[in-house]
């Protein structure tokens, strides 16, 4: 066989080599030990957590390297593909804040290695594929789709393996003749690369995650280019991480089946293969079973990465959140660095679990109070102002009115050894602190057990002539202490407690009237540090409400 006249045949419009191919991808400058990494998503219009996990190892492992990160379209399959799908890759992950260095932008790409979207990139790949035919290594299957399904049915009936291979590689070593016949009937063919693997042979491999393994060499002859001259995965994976110098791909699990293939293709190109890391599939306990299962774009919303923005939570947490997942020992070392950037944990493939990370989305929302509590109230402000502005309109015009006023309830129990942890969502807010715009309050005014009605009207008419919102939390301690004493309740909780029969409560239950009047409930941040932000005027409105309240 003329391998040189069936390359041309095949690819009469390719007229650069390999070589020219390779001089515009000199290799990168970079630092030694530097990894460069990529996300590769196609643009499905879905972006699922997966995706995030995936990318959060890729953007740490290249930029705690001093390498480089990018984003690399795959939108070789058209009929998965949705108008505006890059758009929502690239917003999903700016939401997250995790930079690219390069790759695809929204309005085009920033980099010396691209294209990086791989539909632009159909005659690189269709030039190395030629230089394959012309190596006898790959060549032309005009096998139909009928032909492929019966021979599939025969492989089934003689409990053979599926697919493309062996006596089965019909087209593997046809003379020219007949490849003409068909190219001049103009038959629609693909090009699958030839195989002299054998599944006798192990191949070793070590992968980042999953650790050492051995994986059954492929023998199939797998398609690298589609009959519309588009490649398959497997072959712009090995041309792409090639060229564009990438040094580990992380990826899905679900690749470790056809990493043979890879390994195989690299080898045939001359290429040395990069290293691989294969994360392990997300699962949940399910509500119903109680047992482990992955996450389902059907049954769980908190697949989809928009869930996390539309709910209100803040994305360092869905990150933190992430890493806890990633690696076993940052919750440790979250606990002895409080207040670190989370980038500064080092993050390592090493701690990663070769078995699948169970989400559980309590823990997102524990994880998310602590990271809450780290802000400080002007970060808690202004990321709640943004959010409320797109999620919850109504609410935002309020919380924005007085700005200052936010930001100071915000800031009550915030900073100090034990901060408050009352928010784990930016939505959260609102029930934590409608209270103080009279538009949104609705109060319960269920006294305590041991509060009579006339003792808290009692108690409040006197409050109120006394109130000054600019005591200390501690001077306001003292006139609740006095009211309690006047009215029967113990001033010293430890003195109701020991004699209890002598008294109707004890001042915890003073306080409490003053709060319910106040706040209109039971749980709120420190009443003096809350009235004096309402001011003489809210406050003496809510007590004289509370005390009309009570008839
Ligand atoms: N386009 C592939 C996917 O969406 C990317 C896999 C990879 O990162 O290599 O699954």
């Amino acid at each position: 066989m003329d391998y040189m006249l069936l390359a041309d045949k095949l690819f009469p419009h390719i007229h650069k080599t390999p070589e020219d191919i390779l001089a515009q991808y000199p290799a990168r400058q970079l630092p030694e030990g530097a990894k460069v990494t990529r996300m590769g998503p196609s643009p499905t219009g879905f972006m699922h957590l997966g995706n995030l996990y995936g990318a959060l190892v890729d953007e740490r492992l290249a930029h705690q390297s001093g390498g480089v990160f990018y984003l690399r379209i795959e939108d070789t399959d058209k009929k998965r593909e949705v108008e505006g799908g890059v758009q929502t890759i690239i917003d999903a992950f700016s939401a997250f804040g995790l930079p690219f260095d390069e790759g695809a932008t929204l309005d085009g790409e920033r980099g010396d290695y691209g294209p990086y979207r791989q539909s632009q990139r159909a005659e690189i790949y269709q030039t190395f594929v030629k230089s394959l035919v012309q190596r006898g290594l790959a060549y032309p299957c005009f096998a139909t789709e009928e032909e492929l399904a019966a021979m599939r049915q025969q492989q089934e009936a003689a409990k053979e393996n599926f697919g493309y291979y062996g006596k089965y590689a019909v087209w593997r070593d046809r003379p020219m003749e007949d490849i003409e016949a068909e190219l001049a009937k103009g038959t629609p063919y693909v090009v699958r690369f030839r195989s002299e693997g054998s599944i006798e042979h192990k191949v070793k491999h070590e992968d980042l995650v999953k650790g050492k393994m051995e994986v059954t060499e492929n023998d199939q002859d797998v398609v690298i280019l589609k009959s519309d001259g588009i490649p398959t995965y497997h072959f712009a994976h090995v041309v792409d991480d090639h060229l564009m110098g990438t040094t580990v791909v992380v990826r899905g699990e679900e690749w470790l089946a056809t990493l043979p293939v890879h390994l195989q293709l690299f080898r045939a190109m001359g290429w040395k293969a990069p290293k691989y890391a294969h994360t392990a599939q997300l699962m949940k306990i399910d509500e119903q079973t109680g047992s482990k299962r992955k996450l389902s774009k059907r049954k769980d919303p908190e697949l989809a990465l928009t869930f996390y923005n539309q709910q209100g939570y803040p994305a360092p947490s869905v990150l933190e959140y992430l890493m806890t997942l990633l690696n076993s020992n940052f919750e440790e070392w979250r606990r002895a660095n409080p207040d670190k950037p989370m980038n500064d944990f080092p993050f390592s493939t090493k701690k990663m679990s070769g078995s699948g990370a169970l989400f559980d989305i309590d823990k997102l929302g524990d994880v998310s109070k602590n990271v809450i509590s780290r802000m400080t109230a002007e970060q808690v402000y202004d990321a709640v102002a943004a959010w409320s502005a797109h999620n919850d309109p109504d609410f935002h015009a309020l919380f924005t009115r007085e700005p200052d006023k936010s930001r100071a309830f915000l800031a009550i129990g915030r900073g100090g050894k034990k901060p408050r942890k009352d928010l784990a969502l930016w939505s959260d807010v609102k029930p934590y602190m409608d209270f103080l715009f009279d538009e949104l309050f609705q109060p319960d005014y269920t006294l305590p057990e041991h509060v009579s009605k006339d003792d808290a009207k009692a108690i409040l008419t006197e409050f109120k002539a006394q109130f000054d919102p600019n005591d200390t939390p501690d001077g306001f301690f003292e006139k609740m202490k006095a009211l309690a004493a006047q009215h029967g309740f113990a001033a010293e909780t430890k003195a109701y407690k020991q004699n209890p029969d002598q008294y109707k409560g004890h001042v915890g239950d003073v306080s409490m009237v003053v709060r319910i009047a106040v706040a209109g409930r039971q749980n709120a941040p420190d009443m003096q540090s809350v009235m004096h932000i309402m001011g003489a005027e809210q406050v003496k409105a809510r007590l004289e409400q509370c005390i009309a309240a009570l008839g």
